[in-house]
């Protein structure tokens, strides 16, 4: 192989960062190098503990403007709103379809589409790419309600996969995002992993919507690690045949709300069918691999002996169990540490940021200064560019349930209409980032307002 081509289409794991003029884009399949046995480390243990990976070569998949890794909420949106800016966008997702927990974890409420503004008036601030998802769903029956709809999951896989597609996003489905190539404190690409093997992408700019904050974490970003509730969500069919009349009916009527698991839960847009959420236990950590079969494991069974009890009860012997999440749903676990974050304080006060990227409502009723302000009353609250920003790394944004806010802040930043907004955010930044040739927290904030507001992003 000439000098070259060899710079232009591997990079030596761990070594250093070369980037060729030349695109190249391999086919996709990568050379198998068997594992050593020699190369295992002769630490003085009879058992050694580990074993150091050999240098080899790893083929650069492809070289992007702007790389999205997860595509959730947060992720479809960065990918639709990069592209739209006119960069080269690559999505990349471990699973096979978008949307993430929204329609993979079958979380389905889309909360947080509407809040209070100055006036004392309900208005919509949920606009841009989240607003159109939820009306090309509300146009093919794929939503319910006219404030925080609730979706149809599969409806919910195929609208977002038009629109990315649409936008002239390039996805990469089956593929985790393993590792960073960094040169300094700049992350330059990342290392991903699929059937085809392991190769690079190499971006100019990287968005982390990987919910879990992988890629801040595998950059040696600083963050903060909450451990909160995971639950596995599921959907019951024929709730429509329930024959009320029977003396089951009563009996069971009143165990719905005393324990959840055993509900029949709630309306989605196809009839006859109802989903049902699970809290779980609220110190769970969503980053053990361990931790997580246990929970998936725990969760099935579960599910499956209260569906038997849903069954024996007089009037409900028609329920089915139709499905069980494809993803199982953590609420929380890395959140970056950021050039701000965003305080329970700024969302109560309407705090005014002169680079914000969105607006976004609350779901939540809270204790306020000694007053209880309920859901329906919580103002609308402004999203800054620098909450997305990491503190340390370059070529790195975050969007989604792991941008930076307080604990206080969780429950409301979390939630879809949120993850919507910071993708859509993040996607547009971005995108003027490479378009000016300028670092992330740098960018020009007129040119930002102005593409967030081509793109139909409510920004009061
Ligand atoms: C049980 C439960 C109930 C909830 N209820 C509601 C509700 O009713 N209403 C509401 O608005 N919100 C609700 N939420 C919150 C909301 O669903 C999530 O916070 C939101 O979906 C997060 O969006 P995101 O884009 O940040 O991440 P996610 O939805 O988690 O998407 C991240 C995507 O990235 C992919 N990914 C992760 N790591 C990698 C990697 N290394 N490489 C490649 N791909 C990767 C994942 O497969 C996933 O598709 C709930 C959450 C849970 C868990």
């Amino acid at each position: 192989m000439k000098r070259r081509d060899f710079f232009t289409n591997s990079l030596f794991a761990g070594g250093a960062l070369t980037t060729g003029a030349l695109g190249v884009h391999c086919n996709g399949k990568i050379e198998p190098k068997p594992f050593s046995g020699e190369v295992a480390i002769n630490s003085g243990l009879s058992e050694p503990n580990f074993i150091r990976e050999p240098e080899r070569e790893i083929k650069i998949f492809t070289r992007t403007d702007i790389l999205v890794i997860g595509g959730g909420p947060s992720g479809a949106a960065a990918a639709i709103a990069a592209s739209k800016t006119g960069a080269d966008t690559w999505l990349i997702e471990r699973y096979n379809h978008l949307g993430g927990l929204w329609t993979g974890g079958m979380v389905l409420p889309l909360y947080s589409t509407h809040a209070v503004d100055r006036n004392n008036k309900k208005v919509q601030v949920m606009k841009g790419v989240g607003n159109e998802i939820w009306q090309r769903l509300k146009s093919i029956g794929g939503a319910i309600y006219d404030v925080d709809p609730v979706i149809d999951p599969e409806a919910g896989k195929y609208v977002i996969e038009r629109m990315v597609i649409e936008a002239g996003v390039k996805i990469l489905y089956h593929t985790l995002a393993t590792n960073v190539i960094m040169s300094g404190e700049t992350l330059k690409g990342v290392f991903i992993e699929n059937k085809s093997g392991r190769s690079v992408i190499l971006a100019k700019v990287v968005i982390d919507c990987s919910g879990d904050g992988d890629i801040f974490h595998l950059a040696g970003e600083n963050y903060d690690t909450i451990n909160g509730n995971i639950g596995l969500v599921h959907r019951l069919g024929n709730i429509d045949k329930i024959n009320k009349k029977e003396p089951g009916y009563e009996q069971f009527a009143k165990l719905i709300g005393k324990d959840e698991a055993i509900s029949v839960g709630r309306e989605t847009p196809i009839p006859g069918v109802n989903w049902n959420n699970m809290h779980g236990k609220d110190d769970q950590d969503g980053t053990d691999a361990l931790n997580l079969t246990n929970l998936q494991i725990e969760f099935r069974h579960k599910i499956w002996n209260n569906f038997q009890n849903i069954k024996k009860t007089p009037g409900y012997k028609d329920v089915f169990l139709l499905d069980t999440a494809s993803q199982l749903g953590v609420r929380v676990s890395r959140i970056v540490d950021a050039e701000y974050k965003l305080t329970l304080e700024d969302t109560m006060t309407f705090k005014q940021f002169d680079d914000v990227i969105g607006i976004s409502g609350a779901w939540t009723t809270i204790l306020y200064k000694g007053g209880k302000i309920t859901k329906q009353s919580r103002p609308l609250w402004q999203i800054p560019l620098r909450s997305l920003v990491p503190k340390k790394i370059e070529g790195l944004l975050v969007a989604g349930r792991c941008f930076c806010y307080e604990k206080e802040l969780l429950e409301d930043a979390r939630i879809i209409a949120t993850c919507l907004i910071t993708g859509q955010g993040a996607g547009v930044a971005a995108g003027i980032s490479v378009k000016e040739n300028e670092k992330t927290r740098n960018i020009n904030i007129e040119k930002l307002n102005k593409e967030l507001t081509n793109q139909n992003v409510y920004l009061g």
